[in-house]
C-alpha cells in the first residue's frame, strides 16, 4: 500500500467509528428509553476514546507527514484529504488529553447547573460554572493558537477560515439596518391575524405533507427517513443513510413543515457529498456556516416564497380541507409573520439574526476581554433593548435562554447568521446564472435549483475553505447587503 491508501485506511476507520457514534446518537434523541441513558453514555465515551486515539496516533502523524512529503496535484480528492486530514489531526492533537477530559467534565456538570438555573431565572446559581467555562474556552483558544484574537481559533472550528474582523464588519453593517426593518414589518405582519390559521391539523397529514413536499425538493427517502423528536435536527449516519427529525403541535402544521423543509436542506447537502468518500474531507461538508445555508435557503427563499404557496396550496387543502378558504397569499403572509419577541428558537426571520449578533458581541467581549461574567445579564439586556426596543423581563428570558455557552459551543452562533447570508447569496446567484429559475421554482420543479447547489457547493465537500467556496460559486466573499435585498423585497411589500 502507498502511504496515502495506508492512512486513508485509518480515516476510514475513524470514519466508521464517528457513524457508529451517530447511529447511537441519533437513537438517543429519538427512541432510547429514559433507563437507558447511562449505558449509552458509556458506549458513546468509548467510541469518542477509540476515534480520538486513532486519529491522534503516531502512525497516523507519521503517515500524515509521507503523503505531504509525497505531494499531491492542487484541487484533487488526495489533496483535499491529505490537508484536511492535517488540519483535523492538529485540531485533536493541540489539545492535550487531560484537558479535554477536564472540558468534558465540567461541560457535563454545566449542563445540569444550567437547566436548574434556566428554570429558576437564577443567573447568580449559574456565574461560578459559566465563569469556569469561560476560563476553559480561552485556555482551549490558547491551545489551539491565534494570530489576531483569541476568539478566531474558536471560530475557526466551525468555520474554518472565517475571521472575527470579517464577521464583525458583516455584523456591523447588518445590525442597524435589520433593526430598522423590524418596526415597518411588523407594523405590515399585523394585517394578518396571528391566529388567520388557527383550526386542527392531524399528524398523519401534516407528515404525509411534509414528506410530500421534502420529495418533490429531490430529498431521497429510499436514503433517508424522518422521525420525531423535542428538538428538530439532520444527521447522517452513512453514505446513503440522511436522518431528519421534527416536533408537531396539531393547532400549526406550518412549525412542523417549515421544522422539515429545513431539516430537508440540510439533508440535500448531505445526499449530494461525494459519496465514495463519506465523512472524509473530500466528503464532508465544508463548515457550519455553508451548512445553514442549505437549511434556509430551502427554508425561507423556496418554502417560505408566494410561489411556493401557489404552487402548494391546493395540495395542501387535500391533507388539511380546511385550507381551501384561504388564498396562497394569505398562507405565505401567516407564514412569515414577523413580530419581535424575546426567546431565539422562537424568533420570525427578520429578527433572529438581531439575537445571533448580540450573542456574537457578547461572546468576543468575554473571550477577548471587556466584559466580567458578572456583569454579563446587565450587558444582554442593554444590547438586547437597543437592537429590538424589547425590556427584557428575567434572565431565563436573556442571557440564560441558550445551552450553547454550557457545552462550551463558543464561535458557534454566528454560523447561523452567515447561513443566512450566505443562502441569500447563493439564491442570487443561481438567478442569474440561470435566468428560468423562478419560472421552474414557481412551478414546482425544483430540480435546477438542486442541481445548481449540487455542482457550486454540495460536490466540493471540504475542496475550499467557506470563503473560498462562496466566491467561487457566487463570485465574491460572503456580503450583508444581497439579504438585506432579500428581506426587503419579502417583509416590507
Ligand atoms: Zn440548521
Amino acid at each position: 500500500m502507498t502511504p496515502y491508501e495506508e492512512l486513508s485506511a485509518r480515516f476510514r476507520e475513524a470514519a466508521r467509528i464517528k457513524s457508529i457514534q451517530a447511529v447511537l446518537g441519533w437513537d438517543q434523541e429519538t427512541f432510547l428509553p429514559d433507563k437507558a441513558a447511562a449505558w449509552r453514555g458509556e458506549q458513546l465515551s468509548w467510541l469518542a476514546g477509540a476515534h480520538h486515539r486513532l486519529v491522534t496516533a503516531p502512525e497516523t502523524a507519521a503517515g500524515i507527514d509521507a503523503c505531504e512529503a509525497a505531494g499531491f496535484a492542487a484541487d484533487t480528492v488526495e489533496s483535499t484529504n491529505v490537508r484536511g486530514w492535517r488540519r483535523d489531526y492538529d485540531l485533536a492533537a493541540k489539545l492535550p488529553s487531560a484537558f479535554v477530559e477536564e472540558l468534558s467534565r465540567t461541560t457535563s456538570e454545566a449542563t445540569h447547573v444550567w437547566a436548574e438555573a434556566r428554570r429558576r431565572s437564577d443567573f447568580a446559581h449559574y456565574r461560578p460554572m459559566l465563569e469556569k467555562l469561560v476560563s476553559l474556552t480561552r485556555q482551549k483558544a490558547d491551545l489551539l493558537g491565534w494570530e489576531a484574537c483569541r476568539y478566531d481559533a474558536l471560530l475557526d472550528e466551525y468555520e474554518p477560515g472565517a475571521r472575527t474582523t470579517d464577521i464583525s464588519a458583516l455584523f456591523a453593517e447588518l445590525a442597524p439596518q435589520i433593526a430598522a426593518l423590524v418596526g415597518p414589518a411588523t407594523e405590515i405582519s399585523a394585517r394578518t391575524p396571528a391566529d388567520l390559521l388557527a383550526g386542527h391539523y392531524p399528524i398523519a397529514a401534516q407528515q404525509a405533507f411534509n414528506r410530500e413536499v421534502a420529495e418533490a425538493f429531490g430529498f431521497d427517502f429510499f436514503a433517508g427517513r424522518i422521525d420525531t423528536t423535542t428538538h428538530p435536527f439532520c444527521t447522517s449516519l452513512g453514505p446513503e443513510d440522511t436522518r431528519l427529525t421534527t416536533r408537531y403541535d396539531e393547532g400549526d402544521f406550518l412549525s412542523s413543515l417549515y421544522g422539515v423543509l429545513h431539516e430537508a436542506g440540510h439533508g440535500l447537502y448531505e445526499q449530494g457529498l461525494n459519496k465514495s468518500e463519506w465523512s472524509l474531507p473530500a466528503g464532508d461538508a465544508c463548515s457550519l456556516g455553508i451548512h445553514e445555508s442549505q437549511s434556509r435557503l430551502w427554508e425561507n427563499h423556496i418554502g417560505g416564497s408566494e410561489a411556493f404557496w401557489n404552487h402548494w396550496l391546493p395540495r395542501a387543502a387535500v391533507h388539511f380541507p380546511g385550507l381551501a378558504a384561504f388564498t396562497p397569499q394569505q398562507v405565505a403572509a401567516a407564514a412569515r409573520r414577523v413580530s419581535p419577541s424575546f426567546i431565539r428558537v422562537d424568533a420570525d426571520e427578520v429578527t433572529y439574526d438581531l439575537h445571533i449578533i448580540l450573542r456574537f458581541e457578547i461572546e468576543n467581549l468575554l473571550i477577548n476581554g471587556g466584559l466580567e461574567v458578572k456583569d454579563l445579564p446587565e450587558a444582554w439586556n442593554a444590547r438586547f433593548r437597543e437592537l429590538t426596543g424589547l425590556t427584557v423581563p428575567d434572565d431565563a428570558r436573556g442571557c440564560l435562554q441558550d445551552i450553547h455557552w454550557s457545552f462550551a459551543g463558543f464561535g458557534y452562533f454566528c454560523t447561523y447568521t452567515l447561513g443566512n447570508l450566505n443562502a441569500s447569496q447563493l439564491m442570487r446567484a443561481a438567478r442569474r446564472d440561470d435566468p428560468g429559475l423562478d419560472s421552474s421554482l414557481a412551478s414546482g420543479q425544483y430540480a435546477p435549483l438542486l442541481n445548481w447547489l449540487r455542482s457550486r457547493v454540495h460536490a466540493h465537500g471540504r475542496r475550499w475553505s467557506a470563503p473560498e467556496l462562496m466566491r467561487n460559486a457566487t463570485g465574491e466573499p460572503t456580503r450583508a447587503d444581497y439579504h438585506l435585498e432579500y428581506l426587503r423585497a419579502k417583509f416590507l411589500a
